[in-house]
């Protein structure tokens, strides 16, 4: 049921202009109370009103996709083929084209329907959340559970999640692009506006999916689901495109190509052998029509998507959430990774060690988020009270603070920012707690942390009604606000220098910072605003936090350096603090670090020659992310580039892989982003390298495996023809191969994982081509070996005396177990396949030789099969011989990767 039925339904025409009614008559009409919906409410009505969603795009029905798979030039090609054949009145021959063309049909079918399930799949995981008041709480919930009525709260970087009249606004400026076309962002505000406003013009309303570029507001929900105006011009947004990549496209060209070439290639045979050789017309045209039908790759297309699609769940099982399908191409030549540090390199589990206040300095003792250790000064363990300073410095980081501290099952937990919760565990240690401080100091308006300020600052009142503001940030932010510090004996006049040594010191040791300050503010005015926060301040602590590097980050940066990739770590953190955790994580180790002020002072030249040297930028801002990714590519580096901010955006759009954080991330970096990472985590992004690079492997195997397959049985015709032999194959039993052996056996390199050494190779060169000389050489030497495996048997035998048919079912078995062993080999490239692991690795690769054996075998031994191709029962010594070529062309190929790997002719053949 939509929205806009039951709006109907309760009554309110659906032109209900809710931007021209004041904000409490919404909340009215809605029933919204300010401490929003209880449970049972929001229950009722979403039973109501059904769930906030799009009706996702009409999708095509089955029977349409299946006949969609036969649009495909090969299969065009086939088909007419078939139809040329039935008209000749060569049934057999057209009935085997028409069996060839409908299983290719029905496996593309069938792989497409896997393809398209991992990406719904992939796509619920990247389902939107909303921030709501309800049951007076603040919770966060599915933007899908979202009623009519529901309080929703919006920070920068959040995307709208239903239509909302604002109800309270701080500086709230709205990107409408999605819905308007205008790219500047709207200041937003709370009054409402007269009913002839155009949608961009409705300052009182937010609309479902535009984006919140900076500031906060709360709003009530008044449509949602199909009701919204996104909903009316039907649009979804962040919609996984569609399965196609840049190499897909060129790898589609190439099969058009090659089918075109096929088509002259057999033509020509068709004259050579009618004109020169002597053979009847109408013989050597059934030859050339089942010569082209095997060697045309119709099995192409549909097995590069299944490889992809494929790859794409398997980094969706590893975290790393693919959102645009080129990205897993890129990610297999990233050159250069530039990572966040706070919560990605490093764990986000922060724990405050050191309190410097002027005079002293406080050790903290405890790990993680437990209330539980002392305070002490070299040892000797102390009572806050005796420290005012330390008091009111601890007071300020409880108050001036948006975290919750909550214990579950005698398991402590922060929710809202690690580094805010890090603060309350101090104040539960020194004897603050949060509720008791909110009680006796109520807030009255706050400046929320945004990474572009460094600061926070919370507006209160105590217990005398005396206004107060508390400001926490980086040092430098903090220290130019204030003009004293409060010492043991009272209010000093600021020792900069004490506090900058203090700073440089903390940092040195990896600990990240931050400075606490308060004054008291003027007469009570109602908000609090950027001119209360410039000056005037007394500074009362630095705070050491520490937050120690994920140990599989510090693995997977190995991981890294050692497959050929940089690795560059930019954080807002101070440039000290970032230094030593980079040490840790062995990231620009004996290098200097560059600070985003020195970058903003480069120009682009200079930024090119530091960029690939440096590893660690710090006090980094987001425009200094996005100079740093076009520096870097200028200089020819394939760029991957994490971010979380709304401001992040641009430069994760610009990096050649954008990735976002799926937890701490906003809506805004997710939508800009390639991939999403579900875990925040580094390591993540080494195993998405992997899995890249493993993708385009397989992409490569699949085509070295099929080429040389189609090249060698169309050699084995050609080469009858051109040296006059009796045809060993005839155009049935080309067919036959063709149709067992085309799409099924290939089919299984694309389940094939990552080969052991793959993180041992330098990154692939963007622009290399598919088709290069090594490519080249192996299709020829294969297409040769299967010939001469083939095409000899057939012609000793019948040196033998063995009969033609009996012949011809000994080359056709050959071809096919040539084939069954070439795909053995196919399942590395340059690695030999002769260990346990090599032969049996890829159950998918066993299964499909598995299929083809009884297949073989009916075709052998049926007396339906041997009436309709003309094959003879075979004897085990002629099996044994059919399995010795087959396995001919196995030890060739083994042999062959291992002159090229001992001769190392692999690196130059390859370049
Ligand atoms: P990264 O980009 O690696 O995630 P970061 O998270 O350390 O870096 P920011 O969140 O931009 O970077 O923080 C920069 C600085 O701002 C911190 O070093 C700290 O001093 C200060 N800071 C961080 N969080 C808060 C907060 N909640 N309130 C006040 N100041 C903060």
């Amino acid at each position: 049921m939509t929205n806009r039925s039951t709006v109907e339904r309760t009554g309110t025409p659906p032109s209900f202009h809710w931007h021209t009614l004041p904000a409490e008559r919404v909340a009215e009409a809605l029933q919204s109370p300010t401490s929003g919906l209880t449970a049972a409410e929001a229950a009722r009505r979403l039973a109501q009103y059904g769930p906030n969603r799009l009706a996702p795009p009409k999708r095509r029905g089955p029977l349409l996709r299946l006949l969609l798979q036969f649009h495909n030039i090969l299969l065009y090609v086939m088909m007419a083929a078939a139809l040329i054949t039935a008209l000749l009145g060569h049934w057999i021959d057209t009935g085997v084209l028409m069996s060839a063309v409908v299983i290719n049909a029905i496996i593309g079918f069938i792989q497409e329907g896997k393809a398209q399930s991992a990406l719904d799949a992939i796509r619920a995981m990247l389902s939107q959340h909303a921030t709501v008041i309800r049951d007076g709480q603040r919770q966060e919930i599915e933007a899908a559970n979202l009623v009519p009525g529901d309080v929703v709260v919006l920070a920068s970087g959040d995307r709208v999640p239903a239509d909302l009249r604002l109800v309270s606004v701080k500086e709230l400026r709205i990107e409408e692009a999605a819905l308007t076309g205008e790219s500047l962002p709207v200041e937003k505000s709370d009054a409402a506006v007269s009913a002839d406003a155009p949608l961009g013009d409705r300052y009182g309303m937010a609309y479902s999916g535009t984006v919140v570029v900076y500031g906060q507001a709360t709003g009530i929900v008044v449509t949602t689901g199909a009701a919204t105006e996104l909903g009316r011009i039907n649009q979804m947004l962040s919609d996984i495109r569609n399965l196609t990549t840049p190499l897909l496209r060129k790898v589609d060209r190439f099969g058009r190509v090659l089918a075109l070439a096929i088509v002259a290639m057999s033509a020509v045979t068709f004259m050579l052998g009618v004109w020169w050789r002597g053979h009847p017309a109408a013989e050597m045209f059934m030859m050339v029509v089942a010569l082209a039908a095997s060697a045309i790759p119709e099995g192409l297309p549909a097995i590069m998507t299944v490889t992809l699609a494929l790859g794409v769940q398997r980094m969706a099982r590893r975290n790393a959430i693919v959102r645009r399908l080129p990205a897993v191409e890129a990610l297999g030549s990233v050159t250069v990774i530039c990572s966040d540090k706070t919560g990605t390199l490093t764990r986000n589990e922060m724990t405050v060690q050191r309190v410097v206040c002027a005079g002293h300095v406080f050790d903290v003792g405890g790990v993680g988020y437990a209330p539980v250790g002392d305070l002490s000064i070299d040892g000797r363990i102390i009572d806050v009270e005796h420290y005012p300073a330390l008091a009111m410095a601890i007071r300020t980081g409880v108050l001036c603070n948006d975290a919750r501290l909550c214990e579950e099952d005698d398991l402590w937990r922060v929710e809202g920012d690690p580094t805010e919760g890090a603060l309350l565990v101090l104040g539960a240690k020194g004897g603050f707690t949060q509720h008791a401080g909110h009680a006796a100091w109520p807030r009255l308006d706050a400046i929320p942390f945004e990474s572009q300020h460094r600061f926070m600052a919370t507006y209160h009142r105590d217990s005398d009604d005396e206004p107060w503001i508390f400001v926490k940030g980086a040092p430098e932010a903090i220290l130019d606000m204030c003009a004293s510090q409060l010492a043991h004996d009272g209010e000093l006049p600021l020792d900069v220098d004490y506090w900058r040594r203090m700073a440089t010191d903390t940092a040195a040791q990896g600990l990240r910072m931050l400075a606490l300050a308060c004054k008291r503010a003027g007469p009570l005015e109602a908000r609090l605003g950027f001119d209360d926060t410039r000056s005037g301040y007394m500074l009362l602590a630095l705070v050491g936090i520490i937050d120690p590097p994920r140990e599989e980050a510090v693995r997977a940066v190995g991981e890294c350096h050692h497959a050929g990739i940089r690795v560059k770590m930019i954080t807002g953190d101070h440039a000290e603090t970032a230094r030593a955790i980079g040490a840790q994580l062995a990231i620009g180790v004996g290098k200097p670090a560059i600070t985003g002020a020195e970058v903003a002072m480069m120009d682009d030249a200079a930024l090119r020659r530091v960029a690939l040297e440096v590893d660690v930028f710090a006090r980094a801002s987001p425009e200094h992310k996005l100079r740093l990714v076009q520096a870097l590519q200028d200089d020819g580096q394939v760029v991957a580039m994490t971010g979380d901010g709304v401001n992040d955006a641009p430069a994760l759009k610009r990096a050649d892989v954008g990735v976002a954080m799926g937890r701490k991330g906003t809506e805004a970096a997710k939508e800009a982003a390639d991939m999403v990472l579900a875990d925040d985590n580094f390591a993540t992004i080494a195993a998405a390298v992997r899995e890249g690079r493993a993708v385009y492997d397989n992409l490569k195997k699949f085509i070295l495996f099929m080429l040389p397959t189609n090249g060698g049985e169309a050699l084995v015709v050609i080469a009858a023809i051109l040296f006059e032999l009796a045809l060993p194959l005839t155009p049935a039993q080309v067919l036959w191969i063709n149709m067992v052996t085309s799409s099924t056996l290939g089919l299984a390199l694309a389940f094939e994982p990552a080969e052991h050494g793959i993180m041992s190779r330098r990154p692939r060169p963007p622009g290399e081509a598919l088709l290069s000389g090594f490519f080249v050489w192996r299709v020829l030497m294969v297409s040769v070996l299967m010939m001469t495996g083939a095409l000899g048997l057939f012609l000793w035998e019948l040196n033998d005396g063995t009969s033609l048919e009996t012949a011809r079912t000994m080359a056709v078995n050959a071809v096919v177990a040539a084939e069954m062993f070439y795909l053995i080999n196919s399942r590395f490239i340059l690695a030999t396949v002769v260990s346990l692991d090599g032969l049996t690795g890829n159950r998918y690769v066993l299964l499909a030789i598995a299929a083809c054996v009884p297949l073989q075998i009916a075709y052998t031994h049926l007396p339906a099969m041997q009436a309709i191709f003309g094959s003879t029962d075979l004897t085990p010594v002629e099996w044994g011989k059919v399995l010795a070529a087959g396995m001919l062309v196995f030890s060739v190929a083994e042999l062959e990767k291992f002159v090229i790997r001992r001769t190392r002719l692999a690196g130059r053949l390859n370049g």
